[in-house]
């Protein structure tokens, strides 16, 4: 469903400042799989990310979401970004309307539905996020942590996009608050055979969920591979600075209790 063909994307193109973010890029990801992204800072994560939605267009190779190709002649570049979901860092900052029903509703109140449809999307994405209804007369701004998160997550569920891509959904987030958000990521997965990408530092938070894992260095692939192949490949991880000791700890304590390494959503002390 999404296709990269020797994608490429370099910044300010042609200037005194040109950057080369990524380079060569060739990949598949199938409809419903569970993609966890990881790479140091400045590996092209988020370049990446942003050039799937269509907010950036790759300087070189094709990128393909669902047959539409990005950037082609004819190619609806609108109804692209609704099928490709971002739900960008730290998303609560861009909680602005009077009452968290109405922030819910603001994507697909752009997209031309009626209001009853508007309607149901709001209560299904909440349901979905895990907010009480109670909740949706509120200020967002009297929301906790990570009720907010939640509920700017719902804002971009309620425009049902075929994919989600989440760019550190945990961040700054209490233990409580990141488990939550993480079942509830897996949950909507799982029931609205979603496919998701899930950047995050967190290789614990990847090792719950992810089906298969994108490593990227220095603007290239470096693996792309199942969960339990690419932790398995710890001494090249921690050269392109991963965090191994977490990773190793987090193999290693599946491995004593004889539970299946990657997929199934459990907190490491359960290991
Ligand atoms: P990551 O998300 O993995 O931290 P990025 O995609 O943000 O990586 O960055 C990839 C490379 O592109 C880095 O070298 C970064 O400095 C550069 N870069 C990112 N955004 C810009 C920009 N707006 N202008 C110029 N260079 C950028």
């Amino acid at each position: 469903m999404i296709k990269l063909k020797n994608v490429g994307y370099v910044y300010m193109q042609g200037g005194p400042f040109e950057k080369t973010a990524l380079e060569d890029i060739n990949l598949e990801i199938s409809e419903g799989e569970f993609i966890g992204l990881i790479g140091h800072t400045g590996s092209g994560k988020s370049t990446l990310i942003q050039l799937l939605n269509g907010l950036l267009k790759p300087t070189s190779g094709t990128i393909s979401i669902g047959g539409r190709v990005l950037g082609q002649k004819g190619t609806d570049m609108r109804a692209l970004r609704f099928d490709v979901g971002l739900v960008m860092q730290y998303p609560e900052y861009q909680l602005f309307e009077e009452t968290v029903a109405k922030d819910i509703a603001f994507g697909p109140s752009n997209m031309g539905l009626d209001p009853k449809e508007i309607e149901e999307r709001v209560a299904f994405a909440a349901n979905m996020v895990g907010l009480k209804k109670e909740l949706l007369s509120k200020s967002p701004f009297d929301l906790s942590g990570g009720q907010k998160r939640r509920a700017a997550i719902a804002g971009v569920l309620a425009m049902e996009p075929k994919v989600l891509i989440l760019d550190e959904p945990t961040a700054g987030l209490d233990p409580a608050g990141r488990d939550e958000i993480l079942f509830k990521i897996k949950d909507m997965h799982e029931r609205m055979n979603m496919t998701v990408i899930l950047v995050s530092h967190s290789m614990e938070d990847i090792a719950k969920l992810a089906d298969r894992i994108l490593v990227m260095n220095h603007g290239r692939v470096e693996m792309f591979g199942t969960t339990d192949a690419v932790f398995q490949q710890g001494q090249r991880l921690s050269e392109i600075g991963l965090n191994v000791p977490q990773i190793t700890r987090i193999m290693d304590g599946l491995k004593q209790k004889g539970l299946p390494v990657p997929g199934g959503i459990y907190t490491v002390e359960d290991a």
